[in-house]
Formats: structure tokens, C-alpha cells, sequence
């Protein structure tokens, strides 16, 4: 059983005030662009338990252990289903690891589908969601997919009215951020400022309504930015570099470092990649559509599954 899942960029990313139980209440525009993992899921032959290993090297910070999120999601599942597990699962890593586009809470995600089809527990669509946001706030959307709204601690969502498509430009630089760690980051950037309830943007759900690019590229906002660019202060080089070369809008992914560009439309995104490429400042580059849709079986035959 193998199963694409899509990477996560925030439009908007508004963070209220820490909460005693240590999160943060959001309210966060996601959407799901065409950089995928996938996982596969075979029965493990009878050997009564979870396995999992990566396709390829390993990337540097993935965990091939029961604290990896795809293991935790069939370990949830099993649990929940009262059924005992028997899976190897198989990653296939093209999302960054700690780069901010929820590729732990993707392949999690994708885990869920493809167990469940696999031991045939055919969860429905609510419980499905109920056991995503155990896993974590970025899981349901994961499923979901498309374009969303996400309150609370993202995990509430709403879906968004979108027309059309939008092409992205992706800047990978080396080694992950600890969301964790940028959270902290901007906690101590405000003190004891008081901070206002979080609130979705009306200008960007407008713009997205009318596919309007441009002002769209105008109205993205990330509230971790700050956080993000002083922890890894060369991400200003970057996000100048996009800007430079001509994005509608440049933006920090969630909780960083991967910044992403927004360009005009597939031809301006193919050129954007190269300048900002040729800036020197990242690591690697990935032009992206989106909204795409959430995770999904396919076609186990397909070879090269789309990758
Ligand atoms: P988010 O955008 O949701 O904050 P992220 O994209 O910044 O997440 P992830 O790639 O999800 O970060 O990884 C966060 C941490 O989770 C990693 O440092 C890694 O140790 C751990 N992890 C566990 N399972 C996975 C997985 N399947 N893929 C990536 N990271 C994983």
C-alpha cells in the first residue's frame, strides 16, 4: 500500500498568546504544495509488531525508531483499532526534515492510510481526524490537504475557498529548526507584551478567493518570521534574494528555515528558482503548485510513483 502526502506551507501564520499547557493558540491559512513523501506499508510476513526504514540514505535528524511519526501513527492505530500490528513501513524523504512544511506529520498521515487500508480497519473520515490531531496539530491537515484554515493548535480546520492555482518556489538550506526552539525564540522576542488574540486575514482569504496572485503575494504573513531569521539570521539574505529576483511574495515556512517565493505563474517560477539559486544563499531549490490534494493511495504498480 503506498501513499503520497503532500508538504505544507503557511500563507498566514498568526501566533497568540503561550497557553498554560505550553501551546500556542493559532490561526493559520495552510496550503498543501507538490513537494511529496510516500510511504509504503507491507505486511511484515507474520513477524507481529512495526518496522520501519527509509528509502535510500537516511536523512541526518530522521528517527528510524518507534519516535518516528509514521511508526507512532500505526502504533495509534493499532491501538485504537484493538488490532495487533504486523508492518514494515517504507519512507520515500523529499519533504525536509525540520524545514517547516510538516513532513513528520505528513508521513504520519500517510502512515494512518495506509495501515488502515492495509489491515482493512476502514476508520471513517471523523475518527480518521480524531486520531490525527493526537498525533499533532499539522497531521489533520496532512489528510486534508488543499487549503485550510486552522485554528486552536491548527488542528481545526476549516476548509478555504481558492481559485486556480499557485506556483512556488522552495529554498532549502541545510539543517532543520526545532519548531520548539522558534517558538521559545518568540516568546522572548515579545517579554511581557501583551498579545492579541489571533485572527485570520481577510485581504489574503479574499485574494485567495479571486486567485489573484500578486495580492496574495502581498498579504502573506508569518508571525514566527522574526523568530526564525534571528535563530538562522541568514534566511534575510534569502528572503532578499527572492525578493530581488522578482517573487510576488517571500515568506519563512512555518516555523523555518525553508523559505518559499511565490511567482507569477510556472514560466516566472522556473526563472525565480534559478536566481534564487544562483544567490547562494540555500542549499538546494524546488519549484511547487499548489493547492494539491492530501494524502492518498496510489497506484502501488506505478514504479517511480510519481517521484
Ligand atoms: P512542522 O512544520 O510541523 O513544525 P517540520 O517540518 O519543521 O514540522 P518535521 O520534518 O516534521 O519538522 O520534523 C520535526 C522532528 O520530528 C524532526 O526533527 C525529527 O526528529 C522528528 N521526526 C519524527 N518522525 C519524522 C518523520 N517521519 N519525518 C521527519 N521528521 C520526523
Amino acid at each position: 500500500m503506498t501513499v503520497r502526502v503532500p508538504a505544507k506551507v503557511n500563507l498566514q501564520l498568526s501566533v497568540g498568546p503561550r497557553r498554560p499547557d505550553g501551546y500556542h493558540d493559532v490561526v493559520t491559512v495552510l496550503h498543501s504544495i507538490s513537494i511529496f513523501d510516500e510511504v509504503v506499508a507491507v505486511e511484515a510476513g507474520g513477524s507481529n509488531g512495526i518496522s520501519i526504514a527509509v528509502d535510500g540514505e537516511a536523512p541526518p535528524g530522521l528517527p528510524l525508531d518507534e519516535s518516528n511519526l509514521a511508526w507512532r501513527a500505526a502504533q495509534a492505530l493499532a491501538e485504537y483499532a484493538d488490532f495487533a500490528p504486523d508492518v514494515h513501513l517504507l519512507l520515500r524523504k523529499r519533504i525536509p526534515i525540520a524545514g517547516g512544511m510538516a513532513g513528520g506529520s505528513a508521513d504520519a498521515a500517510a502512515a494512518l492510510i495506509a495501515c488502515d487500508a492495509l489491515w482493512g480497519t476502514d476508520l471513517g473520515r471523523e475518527e480518521m481526524a480524531l486520531l490525527a490531531a493526537r498525533l499533532g496539530s499539522d497531521v489533520p491537515f496532512s489528510l486534508h490537504g488543499g487549503t485550510a484554515v486552522g485554528t486552536n493548535r491548527g488542528e481545526i480546520l476549516t476548509p478555504a475557498l481558492i481559485s486556480g492555482q499557485f506556483h512556488w518556489v522552495c529554498a532549502f538550506v541545510s539543517d532543520g529548526l526545532s519548531a520548539a526552539a522558534v517558538y521559545a525564540e518568540c516568546d522572548r522576542q515579545r517579554g511581557s507584551d501583551p498579545v492579541p488574540p489571533p485572527q485570520v486575514s481577510e485581504p489574503l482569504m479574499a485574494a485567495l478567493r479571486s486567485g489573484d496572485a500578486r495580492a496574495v503575494g502581498r498579504q502573506l504573513t508569518n508571525g514566527l518570521e522574526r523568530a526564525a531569521v534571528s535563530l538562522r539570521p541568514q534566511l534575510d539574505l534569502l528572503l532578499e534574494a527572492g525578493r530581488d529576483a522578482g517573487a510576488l511574495g517571500a515568506i519563512v515556512s512555518g516555523s523555518g528555515p525553508t523559505c518559499v517565493f511565490l511567482a507569477r505563474d510556472e514560466e516566472h517560477a522556473l526563472d525565480l528558482a534559478a536566481e534564487v539559486a544562483g544567490s547562494g544563499q540555500c542549499e538546494s531549490v524546488a519549484q511547487a503548485s499548489g493547492p494539491v490534494h492530501g494524502a492518498r493511495i496510489v497506484e502501488a504498480e506505478s514504479g517511480a510513483v510519481g517521484l
